[in-house]
């Protein structure tokens, strides 16, 4: 069997697509413009690199977006203070503080400052909390990312074995969560496996939808899947460069192997990756409805 190549690039353009109709729209009928803000604190490259990416895509859709670069000495007085003034802001919806922040600097005390309602990101606690009861007003970025890349690719969760492996708070244990959920379009049976997992092979073995999300180049190999596996992975390893200079990237799953076996698979790069950026999108445009009574 080769696989049905799961193409990222091409479900996150579609969606796009939608976005910039729905935005132009929201203009239009109801002269609502949604706002993000992002919030950077010193000068980490890769930070950089992705907050650039989420301000050119809020300028290609249409969303207001409005940019802070703040220096790495920044106090967390200071940085708490812009993010009152954003939650007051009507112009701002959506407010997103990069990760990682520097050392002094008390991550969950940021991002619990942020207003629930503005909080794209979906990490604080009432978000994570609405998660958790199957009420949710926004999913995690790149969870609603893999749940997308599922959906628009025809696969069904109803009833499946849903093997996770990883479960960090931003990914793992959200889709899980997520998956799980006895909802019409969801309702997956969700093993969740870490590192502390004895055997991973004793589940991943039994997957027909295996997502991977830990950080280890080639950890899948096509031994621990069976034939017909549905393979979400989300991992990025930067393995080395090529002569020009390019990271070379590679997920978790063993891809030239894996795909022989499986009825589709995620490429990296290419699969998860352009998703989670068009999901925050999604989220911002989201939280400009929830905020003038549209959703
Ligand atoms: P994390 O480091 O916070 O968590 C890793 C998880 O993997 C933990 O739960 C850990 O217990 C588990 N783990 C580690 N080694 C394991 C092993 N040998 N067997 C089983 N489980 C193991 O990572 P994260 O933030 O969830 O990110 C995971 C990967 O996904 C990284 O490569 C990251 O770059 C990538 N990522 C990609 C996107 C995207 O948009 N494409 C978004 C977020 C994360």
């Amino acid at each position: 069997m080769t696989a049905q190549i799961i193409s990222g690039t091409e479900i996150a353009k579609q969606i796009r697509e939608e976005l910039t109709q729905e935005i132009a729209e929201l203009k239009e009928k109801h002269n609502l413009i949604p706002g993000l803000a992002t919030v950077l604190v010193g000068e980490d490259p890769a930070s950089q690199v992705y907050v650039g990416q989420k301000d050119k895509a809020s300028q290609a859709l249409g969303v207001y977006s409005e940019r802070h670069d703040l220096s790495a000495d920044t106090s967390e007085q200071e940085l708490l203070a812009l993010i009152d003034k954003l939650n007051k802001d009507p112009k701002i919806h959506g407010i997103l503080v990069q990760l990682p922040l520097p050392k002094h600097i008390n991550v969950p005390r940021v991002l619990f400052a942020i207003d629930p309602k503005k909080d794209v990101d979906a990490f604080h606690p009432v978000n994570v909390g609405k998660l958790m009861i199957g009420e949710p007003d926004y999913l995690p970025c790149t969870p609603c990312g893999i749940y997308q890349l599922l959906v628009r690719s025809g696969i069904d969760i109803k009833g499946a074995e849903v093997v996770m492996v990883g479960a960090s708070n931003i990914v793992g244990r959200p889709t899980a969560m997520l998956l799980s959920q006895e909802k019409e379009g969801f309702g997956g049976t969700v093993t969740l496996c870490h590192i502390l997992t004895r055997d991973i092979s004793i589940h991943t073995k039994r997957a027909d939808i295996l997502i991977v999300a830990v950080g280890k180049p080639k950890l899948i190999t096509a031994d621990m899947v069976k034939e017909g596996v549905v393979v979400i992975d989300v991992g990025v390893n930067r393995i080395g460069k090529t002569e020009s200079g390019k990271a070379i990237l590679v997920g978790d799953v063993d891809f030239e192997a894996v795909k022989e076996k499986a009825k589709a698979i995620t490429p990296v790069p290419g699969g998860v990756g352009p998703m989670t950026i068009t999901m925050l999108m999604l989220n911002t445009v989201k939280a400009a409805k929830l905020a003038a009574g549209l959703a």
